[in-house]
């Protein structure tokens, strides 16, 4: 529940429901969710539009129907075997590890030093529960329907990579939950809640200088022919020509992306290599129209201040909980948390985002919108928006018909056909 989205995509793909869960899971939404893309076309409230259906042969569609059916499906898959795991390690493992590890004595005594166990033991067994899901999910999957550029062992050290971001930082952050039970009693969530938001400012600001270059090659663009188009739209919202790179997205995916990124200094545009290479100027200047917009727009803050009120309302409900579950709730003090009620509240945490994940979504396909309309106002030209987009739904093999639960459920991105209608009412029919 640490934070909101770091920035926005143009045209990412279904939202990475991970849950809050484990270490790997977390940084994965971390770093899908950390940047606001520019191509996410999920969901089609409005059917079978012609609009987004003529560009696709019936083999494509098929693909993509496939690709986007089985993408939701080991999402849930994912998510239910989280809610077991956890289960599972609350009824039969927790307890007899933490007495086991206290009859050691020493340092043991300690209750910290037997979280980070306790921690550390559920983290490593999540990762072998869950790997050969997400194995599957990241490599077997993307490879089947091409959009993957790794080989196995790169997907490995990607993934080890993560699992070593995010181990620490989640260890940091139960620990820091613990100390402001023990510490702060009943007032331990309305502080964890302003903590978790200035983390979660940190983790936005410091995303595309610290954590996406680990991932990807950044760097400025290159590109003359783009440079004044740049410039006119960077300048009209504010941004500084400085603020927009290349980045290597080509080193895991064909995918197509942009995003903006950032807090104040770090604010940044990213384009894509894939995007770069393969879009033309009047295309990419829409793309980049479209996060500019959501700078001119202040979404990155806006979504960090509705992850704040999001967090807020989930620790209030942990706090409810935890009262409300105590085996004699009128004697429930505080300090008798410890490393017990850590797999409970994974649980909690992954079902409150899984809970909260509709309205952050809706939230945000209001933005892209906004930033869409700001796209078709300033792009010189506007007409590039739908080849623009079509490409991209092409590229990334986004289904165009979803169902409207999956829409509201896990679409930060509204569904391409309702994208290029919004085109068509703004700047009028395509071949006009
Ligand atoms: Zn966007």
């Amino acid at each position: 529940m640490a934070g909101a989205d770091s920035g926005q995509e143009t045209g990412g793909a279904v939202h990475q429901a991970s849950t809050a869960g484990a270490a790997d899971d977390r940084s994965q939404t971390v770093l899908t969710k950390a940047a606001d893309a520019v191509g996410s076309t999920e969901g089609a409230p409005l059917g079978k539009s012609s609009v987004s259906a003529e560009e696709l042969t019936p083999t494509e569609t098929a693909e993509a129907r496939w690709y986007h059916r089985r993408s939701l499906q080991l999402m849930q898959i994912d998510f239910g075997l989280d809610l077991a795991f956890w289960a599972v390690f609350g009824l039969w493992v927790v307890r007899p590890l933490n007495a086991a590890l206290r009859d050691l004595g020493g340092l043991f005594a300690t209750e910290t030093v037997r979280l980070v166990v306790v921690f550390l033991a559920m983290t490593a067994l999540h990762v072998l529960v869950a790997i050969p899901l997400t194995f599957y999910r990241e490599y077997l999957l993307e490879h089947r329907v091409g959009l993957s550029t790794l080989t196995p062992t790169r997907w490995a050290g990607r993934y080890l990579k993560r699992l070593m971001l995010s181990t620490p930082l989640s260890l940091a952050m139960i620990l820091g939950l613990f100390w402001l039970f023990w510490l702060l009693g009943c007032w331990w969530w309305p502080v964890a809640g302003v903590v978790s938001f200035l983390l979660g400012a940190a983790m936005v600001q410091w995303f595309p200088v610290v954590i996406l270059p680990l991932f990807y090659p950044v760097r400025p663009i290159e590109r003359p022919s783009l440079r004044p188009r740049a410039e006119r739209l960077a300048s009209a919202a504010g941004l500084t020509i400085d603020g927009i790179y290349r980045i290597e997205l080509s080193t895991e995916t064909v995918k197509a992306n942009a995003m903006l990124a950032g807090l104040g200094r770090t604010r940044r545009v990213l384009l894509g290599d894939t995007l770069l290479d393969q879009f033309t100027d009047d295309e990419i200047e829409v793309v980049l129209a479209h996060e500019v917009g959501h700078h001119a727009h202040r979404h990155i803050s806006k979504m960090l201040v509705a992850g704040f009120a999001m967090s807020m309302v989930g620790f209030w409900l942990t706090d409810v909980m935890i009262r409300s579950t105590a085996a004699q709730p009128a004697l429930f003090r505080y300090t008798d948390l410890g490393p017990t009620a850590l797999p409970w509240l994974m649980m909690f945490f992954a079902l409150w985002v899984f809970v909260s994940e509709p309205a952050m979504n809706l939230v945000s396909r209001f933005f892209e919108r906004q930033a869409d309309r700001y796209a078709l106002r300033h792009a010189s030209r506007p007409i590039a928006f739908f080849s623009a987009f079509r490409k991209l739904a092409r590229l990334n093999k986004e289904y165009p018909d979803p169902d409207r639960w999956e829409v509201i459920l896990y679409y930060s991105h509204p569904p391409i056909a309702e994208r290029l209608e919004l085109a068509q009412a703004i700047v009028g029919k395509e071949a006009g």
